[in-house]
C-alpha cells in the first residue's frame, strides 16, 4: 500500500491564481514520490475576513448559521480552483467539500469539534489514482447542517484527516518557514525551531501563535500523528517537526513567546462569598458555548463579605457572554459587571521551564523594566501568561525574547542568569 501525505494550504499560499498553480506543482511533487496524496485548502488570501466584514455590515448580530454558510463557502472555492490547476498539469484530481466526504462535527456554529470522518470516498478514489483536495474548516452534523471549526480550523481538518487515515506525515505549508521562537513578523530575529513538542506547541497556539490551530495540535497530538510546519515557498527546507516531549532533548528553558491580542476581560464585582457562585458563573457562560481563559477570585471582603471574579475570554464570544451576564449578575445579587477590551496576553511556554525555578521572576522583572505594568497572571507547568494592556505587547514580546536569548542559538544554563547571546 501506498504511504498517505496530507498537505494543507493556507490562505496566503492559495491568495491568487499564480500561487494556486505554484500549489499544483508542490501537490504533484508529492504525488511523484510515490504517494498518495490528500490537500486541504484554506480560503484565498483574506477572503474569509472579507465574507465576515460583509455579514456585518447586513447584520450587527448574524445568526451563527448562516455565519457558517457564509464562511464555508470560502474553502470551496479554493478546493475547485486548486483542483482544475492539478488536472491542467494532466493529473487525476477531485474535490470534495465536507459534506461530501462526511466531516461529521458536533451540532455547533462557529467552533465545532470534528467527531467522525468517513473514509471509505477517500480510499476509493485514491485507490483510483486520483489526488484528493478537500475544503477545510468546514463540517456537517448528523442533520446535515454546515458547521465551521473556528477561525484557522483549517489545519485542524488536515491534522484530523490525516488521523483517520492513518498518514504517514501531515504537512502544514504556510507563508513562514516553520515554528519560530515567537512570531518573526513581530520580532525579526526570531529563530526558526528545527523540532517542538506537541505540549509546548498546544501551549503555544493557545496562547496567541496563530501558526497552528491549537486543535489541530491537540488532534496530532491525541493520534501522534507526524506534522510539519513548513513553507509554500521555499519548499525545499524541511521546516519545524512537532513530535513527543519524550523524544526531545530540551535545553532552553523557555522555548517561544507568544501574544493574543483577541481576548477581553470580564469583571463581576462584589459577588456574595457563598459556595456555588463561581459554579453557577461558570456554568452559564459554558451552557453558551464560551470558552474562558484566566481566572481570578479575589479575597473576600470582610465588610461586605462579597469578592470579585475576573476572567477572560475571546473577544468573539463577547455578544454571547452578555446574553447571558446580566442575568447571572440578578441571580448572584453581585454589583457591577466591567468589560476591558484594552488588554493582551503575553505568555512564555517552555517544557524546559518544569524544576527550574527564577523563570517567572525574570518574567515579571523584565516586564517591570519595560515600564509594562501586569493585570492577572496564570500558570501551567510549562507557561506562564501575563495580562497587560494592549499598547504594550510587541514591547513586551519583544523584552522577553531578548531576556530568554531565544534570538540566538546559545543554550541557556538557567538558574536565574541567562548567558548572553
Ligand atoms: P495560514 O494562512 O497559512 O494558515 P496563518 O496566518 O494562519 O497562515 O499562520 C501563519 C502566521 O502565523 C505567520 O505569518 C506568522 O505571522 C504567525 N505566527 C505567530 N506566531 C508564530 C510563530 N511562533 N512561528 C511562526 N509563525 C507565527
Ligand atoms: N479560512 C478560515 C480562516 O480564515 C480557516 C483557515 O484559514 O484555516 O479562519
Ligand atoms: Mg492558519
Amino acid at each position: 500500500m501506498k504511504k498517505i501525505i496530507v498537505q494543507k494550504f493556507g490562505g496566503t499560499s492559495v491568495a491568487d491564481t499564480e500561487r494556486i498553480k505554484h500549489v499544483a506543482q508542490v501537490v504533484v511533487k508529492e504525488k511523484n514520490n510515490g504517494n498518495d496524496v490528500v490537500v486541504v485548502v484554506s480560503a484565498m488570501g483574506h477572503t474569509t475576513d472579507h465574507l465576515v466584514k460583509m455579514a456585518h455590515e447586513i447584520n450587527s448580530q448574524p445568526s451563527e448559521r448562516e455565519m457558517d454558510m457564509l464562511l464555508s463557502t470560502g474553502e470551496c472555492v479554493s478546493m475547485a480552483l486548486l483542483t482544475m490547476a492539478i488536472q491542467s498539469l494532466g493529473y487525476d484530481a477531485v474535490s470534495f467539500n465536507a459534506a461530501q466526504v462526511g466531516i461529521y462535527t458536533e451540532n455547533v456554529h462557529n467552533k465545532a469539534r470534528i467527531i467522525d470522518i468517513k473514509t471509505e470516498k477517500l480510499r476509493k478514489n485514491l485507490n483510483e489514482g486520483k489526488i484528493i483536495i478537500i475544503a477545510g474548516f468546514q463540517g456537517i452534523t448528523e442533520d446535515g447542517e454546515i458547521t465551521t471549526l473556528g477561525r484557522g480550523g483549517s489545519d485542524t481538518s488536515a491534522v484530523a484527516l490525516a488521523a483517520a487515515l492513518n498518514a504517514e506525515r501531515c504537512d502544514i505549508y504556510t507563508d513562514v518557514e516553520g515554528v519560530y521562537t515567537t512570531d518573526p513578523r513581530v520580532v525579526p530575529n526570531a529563530s526558526k525551531l528545527d523540532e517542538i513538542s506537541y505540549e509546548e506547541m498546544l501551549e503555544l497556539a493557545h496562547a496567541g501563535a496563530n501558526v497552528l490551530h491549537p486543535r489541530s495540535v491537540e488532534t496530532a497530538k491525541q493520534h501522534e500523528v507526524p506534522l510539519r510546519v513548513r513553507s509554500s515557498f521555499k519548499t525545499e527546507n524541511l521546516g519545524t517537526l512537532i513530535l513527543g516531549v519524550e523524544k526531545m532533548e530540551i535545553n532552553k528553558p523557555v522555548a517561544g513567546v507568544a501574544e493574543d491580542s483577541s481576548q477581553v476581560r470580564i469583571v463581576v464585582c462584589d459577588i456574595p462569598d457563598t459556595p456555588g457562585e463561581a459554579a453557577t458563573l461558570f456554568g452559564s457562560l459554558a451552557e453558551k458555548n464560551v470558552s474562558v481563559d484566566m481566572i481570578i477570585q479575589s479575597y473576600a471582603r470582610k465588610s461586605s463579605n462579597t469578592n470579585d471574579i475576573a476572567f477572560t475570554i475571546n473577544k468573539s464570544d463577547l455578544p454571547r457572554a452578555q446574553e447571558v451576564l446580566n442575568t447571572v449578575k440578578e441571580k448572584l445579587q453581585a454589583g457591577d459587571i466591567k468589560i476591558d477590551e484594552n488588554i493582551a496576553k503575553v505568555s512564555i511556554i517552555g517544557a524546559g521551564m518544569i524544576d527550574r525555578p527564577g523563570i517567572a521572576s525574570t518574567m515579571f522583572k523584565t516586564l517591570a523594566e519595560s515600564g509594562i505594568n501586569i493585570r492577572m497572571i496564570s500558570t501551567s507547568e510549562i507557561k506562564i501568561s501575563c495580562l497587560i494592556n494592549k499598547e504594550d505587547a510587541s514591547k513586551a514580546v519583544k523584552a522577553l525574547h531578548d531576556v530568554f536569548n531565544l534570538g540566538c542559538e546559545e543554550v541557556a544554563d538557567v538558574k536565574g542568569t541567562l548567558p548572553d547571546c
